[in-house]
């Protein structure tokens, strides 16, 4: 079922939406982004004439009450963007009766569903360590479905429109679903648009394909690095990880940034792409600076020979246009993590010289999904997001989805594909 085929008229839908949005320290929003995201499902939903139970996480309660992380701050926020009065459920496991109550067009908002341990169904206040552990997680275990029946309960469709916590097998993104038949449980558009975009680079791929991961390390980019490894014609390595593979190659790097126990993994990545017909790009000239500033010296240097003192911080001119080779005339483009450190103006040239290309290609018709943490901060920084196809909200999800992963909050409605 997909939520355009579906009617809400007359039906009150169970909204999982991500409205873990930031607050200061008055309770105020500092970035509504989030909140935005959701709208087109929920005003569907509304002018459909449905009503709307909206659930969502908030910080990290660790199953204990936090006004600080109440969800009421955000009320009058989500109010004033659907236009409509939103009422409020103090606790999100005892509002059936307000459920029950809600009339087509209404909305009721439930408190911050992490106030239950139930929600993540971790035990809390036990050691892993500890040998009563396993019985109290088949405890919590059980105590999370019976949490998920009563939010079930509240309504009669299911739609889940929270990407960010798809990766998460919690009671309100994935346990819910099965208190729901196949016909009333569905993806929100939010939703639709991420799963779509990940299944343009994974499943339905236009070739060539070019991949760029960057950012600082190649340690927490392996599992991606291995999945893509089968599926592009491309790949950029860049960032702070150049300077592993150039000293696992024998390359003197300075005081780069370079993990010393992953040569045997750089140079097996190297064999792998080989072995694979995949051109392997990996940068040869690089910015080195004296200082880790934004004003600190520089000079272009080999990425095999940075002076002792100095450090490689963005990628060379030669580089450069290698990556917008690679890229230009890619029919799928995935950019996850900068080229530098982006976040010095005087460090941002390589990233910069990726997004401009990654534009172009997309300007001649590739598909190209931008995501994963700071590449979003990335792109967003050079005020190029709107002429990418798709830049994703869903960092850690969005990265398990690309090194392969199922997501449990998907597979919970779609079924499981493995
Ligand atoms: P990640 O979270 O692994 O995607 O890493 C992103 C971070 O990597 C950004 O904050 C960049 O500043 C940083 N980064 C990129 N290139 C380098 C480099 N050559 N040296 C140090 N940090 C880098």
């Amino acid at each position: 079922m997909t939520i355009d085929q579906y009617n809400f008229n007359g039906k009150k839908a169970i909204v999982r939406v991500d409205f873990n949005v930031p607050l200061d320290e008055n309770g105020k929003i500092t970035d509504d982004t989030r909140i935005r995201g959701a709208l087109p499902t929920l005003k569907k939903i509304l002018a459909d004439g449905g009503s709307l139970i909206i659930m969502s996480h908030m910080g990290k309660p660790k199953g204990k009450v936090n006004p600080k992380m109440s969800l009421s701050q955000i009320k009058d926020t989500v109010a004033q963007y659907l236009g409509t009065e939103v009422e409020f459920a103090d606790d999100c496991a005892k509002a059936a009766q307000q459920a029950a109550e809600l009339k087509p067009g209404q909305v009721l908002l439930l408190e911050n569903l992490r106030f239950h341990p139930e929600e993540e169904g971790k035990p809390v206040g036990i050691d892993k360590e500890d040998p009563a552990y396993d019985a109290a997680k088949k405890e919590m275990k059980e105590r999370q479905k019976e949490f998920a029946k009563t939010l079930a309960s509240y309504a009669d469709v299911y739609v889940n429109d929270a990407f960010g916590t798809a990766h998460r097998r919690h009671a309100s993104t994935a346990v819910i679903a099965d208190y729901f038949d196949k016909d009333s449980k569905m993806l929100g558009y939010l939703m639709e648009k991420e799963v779509n975009a990940v299944d343009a680079i994974l499943k339905d791929i236009k070739r060539p394909f070019t991949a760029i991961m960057g950012g600082s390390k190649v340690s927490t980019k392996i599992g991606i690095i291995e999945n893509l490894m089968d599926k592009v014609d491309n790949l950029i390595l860049c960032g702070g990880m150049t300077y592993t593979f150039a000293a696992a190659k024998g390359g003197k790097v300075g005081k780069s940034i370079c993990e010393t126990d992953k040569f045997d993994l750089a140079l097996d990545i190297i064999k792998k792409a080989e072995e694979k017909g995949v051109n392997l790009v990996l940068g040869t000239d690089c910015v080195a600076a004296d200082d880790f500033s934004n004003d600190a010296n520089t000079m272009v240097v080999s990425c095999m020979d940075v002076p002792a003192e100095w450090e490689g911080v963005d990628a060379g001119p030669v580089t450069r246009e290698m990556f917008a080779d690679a890229i230009r005339d890619a029919k799928t483009i995935l950019w996850n993590g900068p080229a530098g450190v982006f976040e010095f103006d005087n460090f941002a040239g390589g990233s910069r010289a990726i997004a401009d290309a990654i534009v172009e290609a997309t300007e001649k018709g590739a598909f190209s999904l931008v995501g994963g943490g700071d590449s979003v901060a990335c792109i967003n920084k050079f005020g190029l997001a709107d002429k990418v196809s798709y830049v994703s909200t869903g960092g850690g999800a969005l990265l398990e989805a690309i090194e392969g992963k199922e997501l449990p909050g998907i597979a919970a409605i779609r079924g499981s594909e493995k």
